[in-house]
């Protein structure tokens, strides 16, 4: 018997998320972590509506791309991704999706970080306390080093909880 292909839960999840509007094009990317430490990945430049299995790159735990054909790359992003399962050893997948709206948001703020309201979706990060000024890090998404990713991360409070 051979185990369930992840990448089947991310082609399901694309498919939504680009029917919701958040995933338009080719924007966003998704990624699920395999039991040895390695992950999938949509490769750059896919449509998020029709995805198939052979349009994802396997990143290693030590970073290595291993690329079903030499003409798939990573998302651009895939740091972004790198940095959460570092962050987040109990984290199984990341699902990064480009709204409007997100985007919008964070051209409006000013420095690096936005102070979320009292919203009830804070109840999934086990905050549960109202008017705690809780920030979420906002950083440009073109940064290749995992090492520069980590300490911009922690400079909002919503990081591990
Ligand atoms: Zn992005």
């Amino acid at each position: 018997m051979s185990a369930f292909d992840l990448r089947l839960e991310l082609i399901a999840a694309a498919e939504y998320f680009y029917k919701q509007g958040w995933m338009v094009g080719t924007a966003g990317n998704l990624s699920a972590r395999l039991p040895d430490g390695s992950f999938w990945i949509t490769a750059s430049g896919k449509s998020k509506g029709n995805l198939n299995l052979t349009d994802f790159v396997k990143i290693t735990p030590d970073g290595v791309v291993e690329s079903l054909s030499e003409h798939l790359k990573p998302s651009a992003e895939t740091t972004i991704h790198q940095s959460i399962y570092k962050l987040f050893p109990e984290a199984q997948a990341c699902y990064h999706v480009h709204s409007i709206e997100a985007n919008l948001v964070s051209r409006f703020v000013e420095g690096n970080t936005l102070l979320l309201p009292s919203l009830e979706m804070l109840k999934g990060f086990n905050i549960w306390q109202k008017n705690l000024n809780i920030t979420l890090s906002i950083f440009p998404n073109h940064i290749r080093k995992t090492s520069q990713i980590l300490p911009l991360w922690k400079s909002g409070n919503l990081k591990k909880l």
